[in-house]
This record gives structure tokens, sequence and C-alpha cells, in this order.
């Protein structure tokens, strides 16, 4: 998503809160967020990533708990009386080859779970959330005199993939740490840089990711009669599909269904045993999102028997992304907040994204108030430039091999966004 004006100028740093960390911290931050660049870590395999956060947490004097569902950090700072609030930072790359050209651009490789390796790029930002956060909680540490209460720091692995948020509830989250008044956590955008973007009530999409696997009986390409055409039978599923969407779901619902992946055989004239496909379904409704759920097993069975299938088709869940909903008076507390260290006309209100986070799920397992929002990381020259031409749907956004966000001022400026949200609920330390 991007925002759709550019910020009037604004100082970089604002003063009101915290005072802005020496050079030499952000200095440090700088470097920091360059080395994760350089050396991303797939989804559930951030164990340096883990390592870089765990020595930042204790020498900042943090009671730092690692592992938390499998490579998780948690990081408290207790500082009197107060309202408990959780920053969250995730901290995964994507399996992609980057192509910013950047002098600190991923060279590093990555092998997933199924034995595939190939090469690895944060390019989704999550490695300046990990840096935001962890200058974030540099000022708190340092500046104990302008806050009151407790800030829950979570460093979570996993989130491209739907697992980390779910792996460090089921590794105890909640009964292992205090319980917090509300959960906040941002995203780095392709919008100018030192504007920012927030929604009400559903913010983001479910996603669910499943894997269907068609049974049909090979043969020579020259005797169909001998077979049961699974490629054939994939093509039918494929536009028997898209029937949900256009026949099924409501003109004031939405939902995306998309079959990204289609694998079957190897020869032109060689009939494959099985045909497997890959769907991805985008839903911003649970109602919607179950009956969708519900009427994919419906016609892939159905196409399958109507083709003589000589087995039921495998539907295998991939991973889904919760619903982000963020509590609309925190949200309201928030976009405030953000107003007072961003030029408020660059705090915009934003249509519901149709990306997915998992997020959600700590709000949710708490049954506390959570707010999600949207900073943005684009040189705002280059955006403006862009605005001017024409072209801002042509800048690089999340997961484009060309991301990555401009790292001043981006970096302070999400140190700050976040420390503002915090404030809101935080006691002033008078
Ligand atoms: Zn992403
Ligand atoms: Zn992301």
């Amino acid at each position: 998503m991007s925002a759709s004006s550019s910020p009037a100028s604004s100082p970089v740093w604002h003063t009101a809160l915290f005072p802005a960390p020496p050079t030499a911290v952000l200095d440090r931050l700088d470097a920091l967020y360059r080395d994760l660049h350089a050396h991303p870590e797939l989804s559930m395999q951030e164990t340096r990533t883990a390592g870089i956060v765990e020595a930042w947490l204790a020498e900042l004097g943090c009671a730092v708990t690692t592992g938390v569902g499998g490579t998780g950090v948690v990081g408290v700072l207790a500082n009197g009386g107060g309202a408990t609030v959780l920053l969250r930072a995730d901290m995964d790359a994507l399996p992609m080859q980057e192509t910013t050209g950047l002098d600190y651009a991923s060279q590093a490789q990555g092998t997933d779970p199924s034995g595939r390796t190939g090469f690895v790029a944060h390019s989704c930002g999550h490695d300046m959330h990990v840096t935001w956060l962890l200058g974030a909680a540099w000022l708190l540490a340092h500046h104990r005199d302008r806050w009151s209460g407790t800030v829950l720091l979570v460093f979570q692995p996993g989130e491209e993939t739907g697992e980390g948020a779910a792996a460090m509830i089921a590794d105890g989250l909640l009964d292992r740490f205090p319980r917090p008044d509300v959960v906040l956590g941002q995203h780095v955008i392709p919008a100018p840089a030192g504007s920012a973007a927030w929604t009400a009530g559903t913010a983001m999409s479910a996603s669910d990711s499943l894997e269907v696997h068609l049974h049909g009986r090979g043969a020579h390409g020259s005797a169909p009669e001998n077979s049961i055409d699974p490629v054939v039978m994939a093509a039918s599923a494929i536009m028997n599909l898209q029937t949900l969407r256009s026949r099924e779901t409501g003109m004031r619902q939405s939902a995306v269904l998309t079959v990204g992946s289609v694998q079957a055989g190897n020869s032109d004239n060689v009939i494959p045993d099985e045909a497997v496909l890959k769907l991805n379904v985008r839903t911003f409704d649970e109602d919607v999102r179950r009956r969708l759920l519900s009427g994919i097993r419906r016609v892939v069975s159905a196409t399958a028997a109507g083709a003589g299938a000589v087995a039921e088709p495998d539907v295998i869940d991939l991973g889904a992304h919760p619903l982000t909903v963020n509590d609309p008076a925190a949200t309201l507390r928030v976009a405030a907040a953000l107003r007072t260290v961003l030029d408020p006309d660059a705090v915009i209100e934003s249509p519901p994204a149709t990306a997915s986070e998992d997020f959600g799920a700590f709000g949710t397992a708490w049954c506390v108030p959570s707010v999600f929002w949207f900073v943005g990381g684009t040189d705002p020259d280059a955006f403006a430039a862009a605005e001017a031409a024409g072209t801002v749907h042509e800048l690089p956004s999340n997961h484009s091999p060309a991301f990555a966000p401009v790292i001043r001022p981006t970096l302070e400026i999400g140190m700050q966004t976040m420390l503002a949200a915090a404030s809101a609920w935080l006691g002033d330390g008078s």
C-alpha cells in the first residue's frame, strides 16, 4: 500500500518524548541495520539475528528470554507502576534474490524445510523493524525518567510463513510474561519517509494457503482413453474454483482466490498420475473465509469425481495468517500519538490492505487490544518525483526484489513512531 501525499518537511527528530540518541548510537543502529540486511535468515531460522537482538537487549539491562517459540526473543523493561505495553518486531526474510544493487545487499543463501536452497533477502523490511525496536529499547533504557510501566519487547520469528506468533504463544508466551494492556506493531511500506498510515477495525486480510493433489492414472500420451488425465482435471478445477469468487461471494464481500502454482508431468507424451495445485485465499470476513475454504474442498472433490479420479483429492493446509483487526479506540490513540512526532497531514487513514500478518495472534491470545500501522520508508524526494511523473506504482514495494527502505531518516522515524504509540499507554515518569 502507499500513502497518496508527500509529507511536508518535518524535523527528523521530535524531542517532545525522548531526546535524539547520540550520533554514535544512531551510527551503531545504522551499521546494525546494514548487517542484518546483508545477513537475512529464512523463517524460523533466525538464529544469528536473535543473537544480535539478545546481545543488544542484555547490554541495555533488559531481562532477556531467548528461544521462545524457536528463535523468538523477549526483552522486558520494567520501570515502576503503570501500563504494560507489548512492542513487536518480526525478524525473518524471504526466499528470493535481492536486486537492489546496494553495497549492503544480501548475497546470502538458505535452505527451506523442504530442502530447497536458494537466495534469501530482507525484501519485506523486517530488518528495519528489528532495528527500530532495538533503537526504541535503547531510548527507553537510557531515559527511564521519561516513562513508567513495563515494556515487553517481542522479536518474533517466522512471520512470512505464519508460524512465528503461534509458535511463541504455544511456547508459553502468555504464562511466562506479564499480560500487556495493548499490543503494538508497525511495518515499513513504500510511502514517503515521514508518513504513516493507519486503519481502525479490519486492517489486513486473512490469508490461507492450500495444496491440492489430484489423483489420476497415467498413460501414454497417444492413448488418453487408458488414462484418467490429472492435467485436464487440474485445468477444470482451476476454472471451477473461480466460480467460488464470482458466483458464491456477494458483491459487498471481497475475496481473492489465486492458484499460484500448477505442477503435473514432465513430458509432452506422458500423461502423469498426479497434478498438484497451490492456492492462496485472501478474505476480510470470517464467514466469507469459512465459506470459501469449504467451497474449495467441495469444488476439487466434485471436479475429481466428475473426471473419475482414482481417489479423493488430498487438500493440505500449508498455513494461514489470521485477520488483522485493530481495536478502534486504541487505533485512534495511536493515530493521535503518531501526529505528535510526524507532520499531522502525513498521518493518513487508509483502507484495509490485502496483505496479511500474524501480528493479530498476540492480541487475540491475550484478549487485549492490538494496533498495527504502516510507516513510510521511501526517500521523500524520490517519492515526490515518482508522484510528479505518475510512476508511484513503479516504486519497489514489499516482496519486490528491488525493495529496501532508505535507511535515513526511516530509522529515526520508526523509532519515534513506536515510542510515541507506546507512550500513549505508558506513564510519563513524573
Ligand atoms: Zn512480507
Ligand atoms: Zn512483512
